[in-house]
């Protein structure tokens, strides 16, 4: 159920948390004194007329977003502002969890497909059509001139009820082909459909060869975020679908496997969230599950992945066979405290999903909530104690103790030494 139009107009305290509310007082307060129209635009009006909660504050000032920060810092009494002269653009951190993005609007035209936008001044009807889908192209005026009524240029509102993902214009997917992942990424998060032309624009861009033109490393921004999403099987279904993914790599093959792999990896969240892994990540890695180890580096070094990821991950990846094989064959805690103690905890859960077997996916929990966690007992300072030198022998003794530790039940320092 929609937030209306007329009560967000008439009645913006019902609609905006109390919170939130505040701080624009504060804004309306300092666009009265500058003499400037302001607004706050983007996914959080989206997100407040769908009543979800966003902590995201873009506010576009028709002015000069940078003497407008400033000035909203002292009256804010914020902790400090950053400005990027070049962007006319600032950030005002009330806190270190309260950030305020100050843009001055703008008006931006692309000299050629995917090319960089020029970048001039407009009015706010300009800034909202540079934007990519309606539904992010609306505005809340949070000025003394109009405070709370929404600014709604391009239909915006009722797409959001129509649930409808719709570009602006016709070349919106050609000038900025990112905004193809993004259409995705909207779709599924809400559950919403691509509208018609839009769609019909979209798949144009694709057969036109846009994907290729893209810019990887902002595509894996926006995937991060798609990968993170609830829905996230809906935005796997685009993907493929429209070819994303074989222009990642032509040797993904999203098939009904690893669909189920990534339906499996959603029922792991309390796993994830216990080990502080970030689900993006093991989705990237579950796609790429099938690649030799020349393709893999390709799709990682075309994302921009760090060297010591690169690393770590190639590695994981095509060891799991031989892990596996010594989880099969392991009876001991200690047999797979050896199989699993040298591998990323990313690669861990990616063979949990990844493996039918109860046995396997035991072994692997008893792994993630025990064996992880125990510290060893028995340490240098007890052996140096017993007259015993620092050496490698030394450091196999306290690897043998542990290993004893990790086998035995209600371990004590004595028990295993005794052993
Ligand atoms: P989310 O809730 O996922 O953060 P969002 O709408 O806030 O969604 P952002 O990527 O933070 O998304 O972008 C903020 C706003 O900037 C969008 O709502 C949209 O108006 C605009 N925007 C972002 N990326 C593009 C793009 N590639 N082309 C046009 N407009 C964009």
């Amino acid at each position: 159920k929609l937030k209306f139009e007329s009560e967000i107009k008439n009645n913006i305290e019902g609609v905006v948390p109390s919170e939130l509310l505040n701080l624009l007082k504060i804004v309306e307060a300092v666009s009265k004194k500058r003499g400037e129209r302001v607004f706050l635009v983007g996914g959080i009006v989206r997100d407040l007329i769908l009543g979800i909660n966003n902590k995201d504050i873009d506010i576009v000032v028709e002015g000069d977003g940078i003497k407008f920060a400033l000035e909203l810092k002292d009256m804010l009494g914020a902790k400090k502002v950053k400005t990027h002269e070049k962007f006319k653009t600032a950030v005002v951190v009330v806190q270190d969890d309260l950030k305020l993005d100050i843009a001055s609007s703008r008006l931006e035209y692309y000299e050629y497909p995917t090319s960089l936008p020029v970048v001039e001044y407009g009015n706010i009807r300009d800034d909202m059509y540079r934007r990519d889908f309606s539904i992010n192209a609306m505005a809340l005026e949070i000025d003394s001139y109009n405070f709370g009524k929404l600014i709604d240029f391009y239909g915006g509102y009722e797409d959001l009820a129509a649930k409808k993902i719709r570009v602006l214009h016709n070349l919106s997917f050609v000038e900025d082909p990112t905004r193809i992942i993004r259409a995705f990424r909207f779709a599924a998060r809400y559950g919403f459909e691509l509208e018609k032309d839009t769609e019909i624009f979209l798949k144009n861009a694709i057969t036109d060869g846009f994907l290729k033109k893209i810019s990887w490393p902002r595509v894996k921004q926006e995937l991060e975020i798609l990968f993170s999403d609830k829905n996230l099987t809906r935005g796997m279904e685009y993907l493929n679908e429209y070819k994303v993914f074989v222009e990642i790599n032509p040797n993904i093959k999203y098939d009904l496997e690893m669909k189920k792999n990534i339906e499996r990896l959603e029922t792991l969240e309390d796993l994830l969230s216990f080990v502080k892994i970030k689900k993006w990540l093991l989705v990237f890695l579950i796609i790429l599950e099938n690649l030799k180890k020349k393709e893999l580096d390709l799709v990682f070094n075309k994302f921009n992945f760090s060297n010591k990821f690169i690393e770590k991950y190639d590695y994981g990846i095509l060891m799991r066979e031989k892990i596996l094989d010594q989880l099969e064959s392991a009876d001991k805690n200690s047999d797979i405290y050896k199989a699993l103690n040298n591998i990323s905890m990313e690669i861990i859960i990616l063979i949990h999903i990844q493996n039918r077997k109860k046995e396997i996916k035991l072994k692997i929990e008893n792994y993630i909530y025990n064996l992880s966690k125990i510290k060893p007992l028995i340490r240098g300072e007890d052996l140096l104690k017993n007259g015993e030198l620092p050496g490698i022998e030394f450091k196999e003794k306290l690897r043998v103790y542990f290993m004893k530790q990790l086998d035995i039940e209600n371990p004590t320092k004595e028990k295993i030494l005794k052993m």
